[in-house]
């Protein structure tokens, strides 16, 4: 069928950030149809920081555990806390997360429709045209001024409409979420997200335990294909003793490692979120700057509408960049160091055992800038990183 309606906007997916720029445009008096194709939870940790809940306005009642601590774990099974002081680390569950976003872009004024995005291509007169499939299987056709690629990892938006979107390197991640068991109980503490730093609990990345009130996720990725994720979950359950607690989910997903190079076609397309490939290497995460790339998405589309200079679309990757392109420079060669051996993981978690890099971590991750505020505190960290990386410091 046919569908001769134009939209100022069609969004493609409705995860947080496709949920983000559809409720910012949809606010501002546009058009706007949000197309997600439903029917599977996002598999995630959850794990959002305060800045996020602040700067787009997440009510108390979705964040379902505040966390106040993170015990990192080493190969050699020493164990640092970091507590975090005087603020949290929000935990979402997605399923009801998600909704409510895509709920409320829907009551700012956003249509939303059941639909699997299928081809992009154009009218006569160059006006992009979505064919996408209903939740019944039958073709629809919209039209568009400006589309929004939100469709996260592995985007097919990317892969049709950007130069490069058809090269993106991944880690892929499971988890599996468990029926929390009662406090004290095996090792557990519903404050405390668990973090193992561990070559057989993952080559090249880390494994986690994460408490979401009544539910826990407990996960691994990695970038190794022939390593058996499963297994390396099936191993932390039974070290941690939450091999025998009820299993709710199991579930898996790739997240992106890089940001592309570009975001937009240079005329009507602009991606968002996994799509675009923002997730911050070394720690996965990736709702908070899905949500600001959904917002940037949003505010150059609204740019583009009121000037008619699709030039305008570059300035969503330009003003991410330039915010948190060092930021994830520096998380890309943590990532590639420490993370390399069992050796180098020991040295990191001895390093986390530091009073101003446990600080400076949680004001970094919670607020999302780097703290200037104490320069000397950066100097000593750097000094401190740079004897553990050369092996100059002592390990035991
Ligand atoms: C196991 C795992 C654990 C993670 N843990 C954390 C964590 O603790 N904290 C954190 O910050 N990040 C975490 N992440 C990363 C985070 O989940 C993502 O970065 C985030 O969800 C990206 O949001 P998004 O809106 O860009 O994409 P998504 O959340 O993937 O949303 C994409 C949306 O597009 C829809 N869609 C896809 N294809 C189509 C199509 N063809 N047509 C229509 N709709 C379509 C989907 O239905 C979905 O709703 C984790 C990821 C994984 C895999």
């Amino acid at each position: 069928m046919l569908d001769r309606s134009l939209y100022d906007v069609v969004v493609v997916g409705g995860g947080p950030s496709g949920a983000t720029a559809a409720n910012d445009l949809a606010r501002i008096g546009h058009s706007v149809l949000m197309l997600d194709r439903a029917g599977r939870i996002k598999p995630c940790g959850g794990a959002i920081p305060p800045r996020a809940i602040r700067d787009f306005e997440i009510p108390d009642e979705l964040v379902v555990a505040k966390i106040n601590c993170a015990m990192i774990v080493s190969p050699k099974d020493r164990r640092v806390d970091m507590p975090v002081e005087g603020s949290y680390v929000g935990m979402v569950d997605r399923d009801v997360f998600d909704e409510w976003l895509r709920n409320r872009a829907h009551q700012s004024g956003a249509e939303r429709r059941v639909g699997t995005y299928e081809k992009f291509e154009r009218d006569a007169d160059g006006t992009a045209i979505i064919t996408y499939k209903d939740a019944e299987g039958i073709e629809e056709r919209v039209h568009a001024r400006y589309v929004i690629g939100a469709d996260g990892a592995l985007s097919k938006v990317a892969r049709d409409t950007v130069r490069g979107g058809d090269k993106m390197p991944y880690v892929f991640a499971y988890h599996e979420i468990v029926k929390s068991p009662e406090p004290g109980t095996a090792d557990f503490s519903p404050a405390r997200c668990d973090v193992y730093y561990r070559g057989t609990l993952s080559p090249d990345f880390y494994s986690w335990v994460f408490p979401h009130g009544d539910t826990m996720s407990i996960g691994t990725g990695s970038a190794n294909k022939g390593f058996s994720l499963k297994g390396s979950v099936a191993d932390l359950r039974k070290i941690t003793g939450l091999d025998k607690v009820e299993t709710i989910r199991k579930e898996g997903a790739p997240i992106p490692l890089k940001p592309l190079k570009k975001w937009d076609n240079g005329r009507d397309v602009v991606l968002a979120g996994d799509a675009a490939g923002v997730v911050a290497p070394a720690s996965g995460e990736g709702i908070y700057y899905a949500m600001l790339g959904g917002r940037l998405a949003a505010d150059a589309v609204d740019l583009c509408l009121k000037t008619g200079d699709a030039k305008a679309l570059a300035t969503a990757r330009k003003r991410f960049m330039k915010d948190h392109g060092t930021v994830f420079f520096i998380l890309g060669i943590m990532q590639r160091f420490w993370y390399g051996s069992d050796a180098m993981r020991e040295r990191f978690v001895k390093m986390c055992d530091d009073k101003d890099v446990q600080r400076l971590t949680w004001e970094s991750y919670t607020e999302k800038k780097l703290v200037r505020k104490d320069p000397l505190a950066h100097v000593k960290i750097f000094i401190k990183d740079m004897a553990h990386l050369l092996g100059i410091a002592r390990v035991a």
